[in-house]
């Protein structure tokens, strides 16, 4: 039996993508980092702690994740990760590209940490490697395999793109061969060096179209689930009776930058509109007008920021009135064996 469930928002569920660091030792074809939006400041293991207090009184209703840029580059990742199991925080997970600088592995526990989740983008090197750089497939292979030997949950990134969407399918036999616990599908968003025009191995719009995700992401991600890995996946494209929900209004998400922004919507990163910002130590809102006045729009397409920055995934009927709704980009589908 499986059980799938769209995971809902809520204002009662804190998550904080917590960004310590701009820098990364690989350059993807599809980094959504802008540094020219983002800086390329490297937080001190100080800011950090006092921007995690920033979230003390909800911390026990807070997930963070750690992120970069690659955030093992920082030599004091395993505090900040320490630390914000101290004050409370729900759950705490690294994301890195696996390369698992300054020994992350041997300075953290187990029980530090409920998940180190690693991005791959092909189930092969050749796949993989085109869009992450050369020898970053077997790298990151190979620290999946520290991960899970040393006994830490561990979970895998796949970001979906035209580029390697039909070799996702491949990925079941070879989660279920690295012990992967959980797996999460995502999309390509155009931004940062997307937005820039970067193609993605030779293909210039990198979105995948309705039919084909349809077609692809629900089966695929079913087949895993069989094997007892966790599956999540965004839902992106909204059937005709799915209501539609901005995260911004309905959820409390945080994404924070190393240059003092915080974001409430990932689609809005690329722009000087983030709703919030730190000042000193304080978590403050900016001025209006940013990103939470485009949450209010309402459209027929759905979601206002995937209109404005990414309408590749559109499609319209005769009369002009759109095909679908496009989902917020924050929407995920969740699958597991019961
Ligand atoms: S590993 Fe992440 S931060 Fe580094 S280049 Fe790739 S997408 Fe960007
Ligand atoms: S992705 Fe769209 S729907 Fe989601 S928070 Fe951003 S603007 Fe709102």
């Amino acid at each position: 039996m499986k059980e799938k469930k769209t995971v809902s928002f809520s204002k009662n569920s804190t998550n904080i993508f917590f960004h310590i660091l701009t820098n990364c030792n690989l350059n993807c074809l599809h980094c959504y980092i802008n540094k020219k939006q983002h800086g390329n400041t490297t937080l001190s293991i100080d800011i950090i702690k006092a921007w995690l207090d920033a979230f003390a009184a909800k911390s026990k209703i807070a997930n963070v994740v750690f992120l970069g840029g690659e955030p093992t580059l920082h030599p004091d990742l395993s505090q900040a990760v320490k630390y914000a199991i101290k004050i409370g925080y729900k759950s705490v997970t690294v994301d890195t590209n696996g390369y698992l600088f300054n020994e992350f592995l041997s300075k953290i526990e187990p029980k530090d940490i409920d998940y180190i989740s690693f991005s791959l983008d092909g189930a092969t090197s050749t796949t993989n490697d085109k869009i992450r750089g050369k020898g970053s497939y077997d790298k990151c292979v190979s620290g999946i395999k520290s991960s899970v030997s040393k006994g830490f949950n561990t979970s895998l990134i796949y970001t979906v793109s035209s580029a390697n969407i039909d070799e996702l399918a491949k990925m079941e036999p070879l989660l279920s061969d690295l012990k992967i616990g959980r797996f999460f599908i995502q999309v390509i968003g155009i931004r940062g060096k997307t937005a820039k025009g970067t193609s993605v191995e030779g293909v210039n719009n990198p979105q995948v179209l309705r039919e084909k995700w349809v077609d692809t992401i629900p089966i695929i991600a079913e087949k895993i689930a069989e094997h007892g890995i966790i599956v999540t996946y965004p839902k992106v494209f909204l059937e005709p009776d799915d209501k539609f929900e901005c995260a911004g209004l309905v959820a409390d998400n945080y994404f924070i930058f190393p240059n003092k922004r915080v974001y409430r919507c990932p689609l809005c990163e690329d722009y000087p509109i983030h709703g919030m910002e730190f000042s000193g130590n304080e978590l403050v809102q900016t001025a209006k007008i940013n990103e939470t006045d485009l949450f209010k729009l309402s459209i027929p397409e759905g979601c206002v920021m995937n209109k404005l920055i990414q309408p590749g995934n559109l499609s319209y009927n005769p009369d002009g009135s759109p095909e679908y709704k496009i989902a917020c980009c924050l929407l995920k589908e969740e699958i597991r064996k019961s």
